[in-house]
């Protein structure tokens, strides 16, 4: 589904527009002209199916094996369960923040919760994290060219360990890529595992109410093509009375 001439929304699935496997995050293309990027992989594994999120690809005009790169802004399993096998298909690299690479490259479970995610129902018994292979250079400031895009790699840790967000500038608009920061309307996704937390997260978001950008491109739900940053001060003037923003479970 295209989004801007610069950003496609390629995939997501019951928390999103039902556009792939229930399970899915969105998943999002940056298209920088001779290079495409893709963000967070959909949860694969049996709980998934890529080919839907290739399709897709192929449905807003793209030839997938022109995909170099997926970038993953976290560990939980509906945004990079499906990285090792995008990984097969596309023959792309994979990169994360340097917590995230090693979970992965380790196919860490215990890490990524999903023994407590499974008991919760949210995953098939059955499911497996796979390992992959996983370049662990997403880390603060670094920058890097999509074609003529420009991607800037903000560390936004509190709804995980590791959790990164991504800028990207030099399109029709500025967007940023947040993962699952803050959700339409301010709503944070704080969870009872081991890595979450408030106070990194209060920390995140005053770290994105400094950042302008147009629009917000979140991993579930609303997506905002304007103006998107009202969605990260409505949660920052909550966790600024010292509140906490009203969670999406
Ligand atoms: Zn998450």
């Amino acid at each position: 589904m295209r989004l801007t001439r610069d950003v496609c929304l390629v995939g997501g699935g019951r928390f999103g527009f039902g556009l792939t496997s229930p399970g899915d995050s969105h998943v999002y293309l940056v298209d920088g002209g001779d290079d495409l990027l893709l963000v967070d992989a959909g949860i694969g594994g049996v709980a998934g199916d890529p080919q839907r999120i290739l399709a897709e690809i192929e449905r807003d005009g793209y030839d997938p094996s022109r995909i170099s790169r997926l970038f993953l802004t976290h560990y939980h399993t509906d945004h990079m369960g499906g990285a090792a096998e995008m990984r097969d298909l596309l023959g792309c690299e994979l990169h994360g923040s340097p917590l995230t690479a090693r979970t992965l490259e380790a196919g860490d479970e215990k890490q990524v919760s999903l023994p407590e995610a499974k008991r919760a129902g949210y995953f098939p018994e059955d499911y497996v994290l796979r390992p992959a292979p996983c370049a662990g250079d997403l880390t603060e400031d670094a920058t890097f060219a999509v074609g003529s895009l420009s991607l800037r790699v903000i560390e936004t840790p509190g709804h995980a360990a590791g959790h990164v967000s991504f800028l990207v500038e030099g399109g029709e608009r500025v967007y940023l890529l947040q993962g699952d920061v803050i959700f339409f309307g301010g709503t944070v996704f704080l969870q009872n595992t081991h890595d979450c937390s408030i106070q990194d997260y209060a920390q995140s978001v005053n770290k994105l109410a400094e950042i302008e950008f147009d629009a917000h491109l979140p991993g579930h739900l609303g997506i905002s093509l304007e103006d998107g940053k009202r969605h990260i001060m409505a949660a920052k003037a909550v966790f600024d009375a010292l509140g906490v923003p009203k969670n999406l479970v």
